[in-house]
Parts: structure tokens; C-alpha cells; sequence
């Protein structure tokens, strides 16, 4: 009988610590893959298609599939990871999936995959989490910035993010400025279950992306330039596009989420000093929170190709630490925020320069809104009487 599962046995076998990177870049292998498991022993991988496929369309899955193992797994060495904290053990009173009761109650309703409206709970919640951050950002007199949510094609080839990171890219376009092409999608434009039915002539040539971060927008501000006093603190909110495929999934991973950035240009211990500052104080909010979680070395999510290189880099130079709150529910944890340091990537990229002539470098601490909210949801439960003194008193819950 035709069965719509492929499962593979990995040319060489998948280390435990790059498991659960190759299972999120099977996401982006081939259109067919509903859902994708690499078993924790990195020796099985199982994929669920949309419907039985031949043996020649198989063949070319497994092909593709492979080389994603291959490319990311061959040469790679375990990187040491560093915890910076460990508050896992904080007790916490909840252990249900938060997901369920917020769809339930209307505290959130999905409008598509990656997609969410959030209500007054959540809202709220994010509006206190907001607050703390944003008082992070005032005890380094960080000066306030608004950024658009379009970010311009060619700023974002400047700081090669195309190489490392097409798989999540979300372009915007518009009509062509062209009467036919407007009155024929104004006439014929009708949406199925695979989206709206347009022919891609109708377009324009893509000019402009929907933001992936929020600080890039600060550099390519100060881009071309000496750096005025040689540093800056600066703080935003603004809204991220990642498309993560078929890992969308709950708050946890959207297709458009919030962040909230601390930014700091300057010298490089300028921004590594202000990095770590921020870390001991961000220590003392999550701790009145009553937060459970750690802090620890991470890297980004590069794709396949620049994957090995560039998680290596950063581990080495320690780039990346990453605060991941426990999610009961799941035995696992959850990416709510991160420290980063880009050395003068930047800087360099953009041509940002200091008093000295040399480039400036450049750190941000990055929040996610839904995820921290998501977080404490999943820790606390959704009945305020549940949740810690300072939180309730900030929502008058
Ligand atoms: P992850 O490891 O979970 O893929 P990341 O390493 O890509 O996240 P960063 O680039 O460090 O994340 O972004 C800063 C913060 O933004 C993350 O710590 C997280 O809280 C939030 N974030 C990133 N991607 C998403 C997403 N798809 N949905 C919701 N929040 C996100
Ligand atoms: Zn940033
Ligand atoms: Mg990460």
C-alpha cells in the first residue's frame, strides 16, 4: 500500500547537539513535507508528505534530504556550551500548554499559519514585559527610535543576509504601475486554499523586504558615516517577519512577532560591557518575575550552506547568548531573548566609523514580546491569582 512516510537513514549519522538543527531546515527541503522528525539518536528521519509519491519523486526527497545532513553535519565539532545562568530550577505553579485555553477563551485567534491576534491578557502581559525592557533601555539612557516595517532589498544584500538567511525572508511588492495589470487583478483576483491567484507579471521587481530584526535599521542609519561621539545607546520596538515554514507553531514561532531591542554602537568594550551589564540586569527583572530559565551560548539560525562556518565562528568568539525560559508543558525551553555581539560586522559592512578611523562595533539585546508572554503563560497559567505579586500588581489582575 502507497504510504505517504518516507523514512531515511542518514548517510552519516546526525550528533545529538545538531539534531534539532537539521529537523528545523528540513522545513525548507521540498514542498511535499507536511512534517519532518529527526529521532534523537540522529539515525532516523522520518518524513510525512501531503500524499504518496512515486518512487522517482521519493528518490529525489531523499536526495535533497541528505544533502542538507551532509552539508551541515560533515566537519562539524560540538561547540562548548556555556551557561551564564541557571535559574531552571525556579519552581513554577503551572504545567499545562497555555495554547488550548488562550484559543478557547479568545485571549488569541489565529488568523493563519504564524499569524496571531492577541487580546487583553496577552496584551497586557506584553504592555508589563514592555515596561521592564523599556526601563532596561532608560538605565542606559538609550535614545529612543521609531523604524518601518519595509526594509530596502539592497540594505539587506549590503550585510550579506541573503546568503545567510534566505530560507526566512519575506518580500512585499505591489501592483506594476500599470493600468491593465491593475484592472485585471481588480477583475480576476480570487483566493484559494493555496493563496491568491494573481500572475506574478502583475508584480513589480521586489524592492523592499518585511523587516527580519530591528537593529539593522540603526545601522544603516549610521551607515557611511563617522559615528557622532564615537557610541550610542538606542532603543525600538517594531514588528519582525521570519517565515519558519511548516515550525510555525503556537506563540512560539510566528511569521510576524514583536521585538524589542537595546542597541549599543561604539568600541568593542564599549558594546561588550553594556552587553553584560544588561545581562546582571536583566537577571534582577526576570528574578522578580519569578522566571524560570537560562542563559546560554547559542548561534543564529543560518541556512544550510553557512550554516557550519558561521555557528562555529560564533560559538568561538561567544557572539550569542540566548535567555531560554522553560516550557513545562513540553520538558524543553524556548528562545525568549538574546545578548549578541557582531564585532564590527557591521561596522565594517556599512562603513560606521569611530574617532579612530577603525569601524565601530556593534551588540544588541534582543526581546521576543510573544515569547516571553508565551513563556510566562506556559509557567504561571492564565489565572492571575496564580502569578507573581509584581506582575499582578502591574495589570491591577
Ligand atoms: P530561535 O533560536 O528560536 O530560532 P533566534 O535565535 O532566531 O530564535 P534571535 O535572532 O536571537 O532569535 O531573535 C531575538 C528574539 O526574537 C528571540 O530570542 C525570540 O524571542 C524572538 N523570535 C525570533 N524568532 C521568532 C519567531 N519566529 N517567532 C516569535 N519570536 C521569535
Ligand atoms: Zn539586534
Ligand atoms: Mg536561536
Amino acid at each position: 500500500m502507497a504510504t505517504a512516510d518516507i523514512i531515511l537513514t542518514p548517510t552519516v549519522s546526525i550528533p545529538e547537539h545538531l539534531v534539532g538543527e537539521v529537523q528545523s531546515k528540513l522545513a525548507y527541503v521540498d514542498e511535499a513535507i507536511v512534517s519532518a522528525a529527526v529521532a534523537e539518536t540522529g539515525d532516523q528521519i522520518t518524513l510525512h508528505l501531503s500524499q504518496p509519491e512515486a518512487a522517482e519523486r521519493q528518490a529525489e526527497l531523499s536526495e535533497k534530504v541528505q544533502r542538507v545532513v551532509t552539508t551541515m553535519v560533515r566537519g562539524a565539532f560540538k561547540p562548548k556550551v556555556q551557561v551564564l545562568e541557571d535559574h531552571l530550577d525556579r519552581r513554577v505553579p503551572n504545567r499545562a500548554d497555555p495554547m488550548p485555553e488562550l484559543l478557547a477563551n479568545g485571549d488569541i485567534s489565529q488568523e493563519a499559519n504564524g499569524i496571531y491576534s492577541l487580546g487583553p491578557l496577552l496584551t497586557r502581559l506584553i504592555n508589563y514585559f514592555e515596561s521592564q525592557f523599556v526601563d532596561l533601555a532608560d538605565s542606559f539612557k538609550a535614545l529612543p527610535y521609531r523604524f518601518p516595517t519595509l526594509i530596502p532589498a539592497r540594505y539587506l544584500e549590503r550585510v550579506n543576509y541573503f546568503r545567510a538567511f534566505p530560507h526566512s525572508l519575506t518580500f512585499a511588492t505591489h501592483l506594476r504601475e500599470d493600468l491593465d495589470a491593475i484592472d485585471h487583478f481588480a477583475q480576476h483576483a480570487v483566493c484559494d486554499e493555496h493563496g491568491l491567484n494573481t500572475p506574478p507579471e502583475s508584480f513589480a521587481k521586489i524592492q523592499a523586504l518585511l523587516s527580519p530584526a530591528v537593529c539593522y535599521h540603526l545601522y544603516f542609519a549610521l551607515a557611511d558615516k563617522p559615528l557622532p561621539n564615537g557610541q550610542l545607546a538606542a532603543t525600538a520596538v517594531g514588528n519582525c517577519f521570519r517565515y519558519e515554514a511548516i515550525n510555525l507553531n503556537s506563540l512560539e514561532r510566528l511569521w510576524n512577532f514583536t521585538m524589542r531591542e537595546v542597541i549599543f554602537v561604539g568600541s568593542k568594550d564599549y558594546v561588550l560591557e553594556n552587553r553584560e551589564t544588561a545581562r546582571q540586569r536583566m537577571q534582577t527583572i526576570f528574578e522578580k518575575i519569578g522566571l524560570a530559565y537560562r542563559v546560554e551560548s547559542a548561534n543564529d539560525p543560518f541556512f544550510i550552506g553557512e550554516f557550519r562556518k558561521q555557528a562555529a565562528f560564533q560559538s568561538a568568539f561567544q557572539l550569542k547568548f540566548e535567555i531560554r525560559a522553560s516550557l513545562p508543558f513540553k520538558q524543553s525551553t524556548l528562545a525568549v531573548g538574546s545578548y549578541n555581539y557582531h564585532q564590527d560586522f557591521f561596522g565594517r559592512n556599512l562603513n560606521i566609523s569611530l574617532p579612530d578611523g577603525s569601524p565601530a562595533h556593534t551588540g544588541c539585546v534582543a526581546f521576543g514580546l510573544e515569547r516571553i508572554a508565551f513563556a510566562f503563560l506556559a509557567q504561571f497559567g492564565l489565572d492571575p491569582t496564580g502569578w507573581p505579586a509584581s506582575v499582578r500588581g502591574a495589570l491591577n489582575a
